[in-house]
């Protein structure tokens, strides 16, 4: 008897031990990363890019997990991640274009016919009453709260230098590395000690990797072996832990990856696109390299892993090589577009005993739902935050990938001007219902209509064919971004602020 209870409580034991643990996860943010620079297919047939970009490790984590094939971010950088850490959409929170590091300073380009719109230029903020920014219960806090072990390694840029929420430990984060004000780094390169040198340091230079000071360890990689040592606490006190993995790679400066550059430049890439390449495929190895560490210390099992970027490919010449709006194809545009190249990102998920391996689902899912999922999978449940959340949570999607909901609608809002004018690019917003989208144009009223299924490529208005589904989609589109007060750029001839899609 005695030896019998023995057994069982050996058999039983780690079953009840895992039961009780919740989930570990890993969020896998990549920059300036775009839909179609990856060997893994997100649209229903494999393109040129497809061929050209190497991430056998992407691949790895769609045949073991949840493939999203129109999932969405914003236009920039800030704006997706403060969506993330605060559940709402940019045009609710006000932070819609990228923060400058400097207090004070928005970013916006002078422009001859607009004012810039009231927007939240210092961006995310813990602590009430800090001018310019939005006052929200951030997502790791709330992690923390419940009991995670929180690490943010690589890029933040939630805020401006000088502001609470320029500090990930002033989010919820226990752990920081080399998170702060900026965007990018100045340099991905353990030789140029990451813009670390006497007499050339900027804010840009990238902090707490000393020990990788003259060496051959590209940026990617020492954020990934920094990100696997900070694990060591959670896993051996047995703590879940979030670990948000934000690489600055594949944003500019675009530096080439000795590990892999000579492949691409031997493929026949021009020497900036092979940097680019090679770049892709470092950000790709790294998340090979976590996912055989959860392997190694045997809890990939309970490990949820989420492969996400935060706006569409860049796509500006002479920063990339070849023609300028041709590196998302088939989608139109890119990184700062409210066009599909400019939003439309490559998502994965991997969740052992919950999502099915090898799926995909087409629902579209926008970057704000990330807040309530994670919180979802971590079972934080009856949550109190001092913001309305917009986002919806994907957790049912991953249960069940086929649970479509084409009526369900999805809003970009980037009244700012990021460069010069180009296609999508400044003053626009749009709106995704079911297969359609509009996108208004503030500069001259302009509203276009596609249908997404048929034309991914946004190549064909249909607004003259169907007026009532303009007026429709515009109706929704104005009544929303009217109710989350959403910044408008300001009309400098008139001194008032351009009207809502519905108004003209
Ligand atoms: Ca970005």
């Amino acid at each position: 008897m005695k030896l019998l209870r023995s057994l069982l409580v050996i058999i039983l034991f780690p079953v009840f031990l895992f039961a009780q643990d919740r989930p570990n996860i890993i969020l896998f943010l990549v920059d300036d990363m775009g839909w179609q620079d990856t060997s893994l297919p997100f649209w229903t047939k494999e393109t040129e890019f497809n061929r050209r970009y190497h991430t056998p490790n992407m691949e790895r984590l769609a045949r073991e997990g949840m493939k999203f094939t129109n999932a969405y971010a914003t236009p920039v950088c800030t704006p997706t991640r403060v969506s993330i850490m605060t559940g709402m959409n940019a045009a609710h929170h006000h932070v819609t274009n990228w923060t400058h590091i400097q207090k004070n300073t928005p970013t916006d380009m002078e422009d001859s016919f607009f004012h810039r719109a009231e927007w939240n230029y210092d961006g995310l903020s813990p602590q009430k009453d800090i001018p310019n920014t939005v006052y929200a219960t951030p997502l790791p806090q709330l992690l923390k709260e419940s009991g995670y072990f929180t690490i943010h390694v690589g890029k933040a840029h939630w805020g401006s230098m000088g502001t609470p929420g320029s500090n990930p430990y002033n989010l919820g984060f226990v752990v920081n590395i080399s998170g702060n004000a900026t965007g990018h780094p100045q340099s991905f390169k353990g030789g140029d000690n990451y813009g670390n040198l006497p007499g050339k340091t900027t804010f840009h230079a990238v902090q707490d990797l000393n020990e990788y000071y003259g060496t051959e360890t590209f940026l990617t990689e020492a954020l990934t072996l920094e990100a696997i040592k900070s694990l060591d606490v959670p896993i051996r006190i047995r703590q879940p832990f979030f670990l948000n993995l934000a690489h600055y790679a594949v944003h500019t400066p675009l530096q080439d990856d000795p590990r892999f550059y000579k492949k691409y430049i031997d493929a026949g890439l021009d020497e900036t696109e092979a940097k680019y390449a090679s770049m892709v495929e470092g950000m790709d190895k790294s998340l090979g390299d976590i996912m055989d560490f959860l392997i190694s210390k045997n809890i990939d099992k309970n490990t949820i892993v989420i492969f996400m970027t935060d706006n569409g490919g860049l796509s500006l010449t002479p920063l990339r090589g070849g023609e300028a709006h041709t590196h998302n194809l088939p989608l139109r545009a890119g990184k700062g577009s409210v066009y599909e190249g400019g939003i439309r990102v490559p998502m994965i998920v991997k969740w052992p005993g919950v999502v099915k391996p090898g799926t995909k689902t087409d629902q579209y899912i926008i970057v704000e739902d990330f807040f309530p999922s994670l919180l979802e999978m971590a079972a934080v449940r009856n949550y109190r935050t001092v913001q309305p959340i917009d986002g919806k949570s994907f957790v049912p999607l991953l249960r069940n990938p086929e649970q479509g909901d084409a009526d369900r609608i999805l809003i970009w809002h980037f009244p700012n001007k990021w460069q010069p004018d180009g296609p999508g690019i400044n003053y626009k917003s749009a709106i995704r219902q079911g297969d359609w989208k509009l996108v208004f144009h503030m500069r001259n009223g302009q509203k276009e209509l596609f249908n997404l299924r048929d034309d991914i490529g946004e190549t064909m208005d249909l607004a003259l064919q169907h007026p009532d589904k303009v007026r429709s989609l515009s109706s929704l589109l104005s009544s929303q971004l009217r109710e989350w007060k959403a910044p408008m750029p300001v009309v400098k001839s008139t001194g008032r602020a351009v009207g809502f899609s519905d108004e003209q």
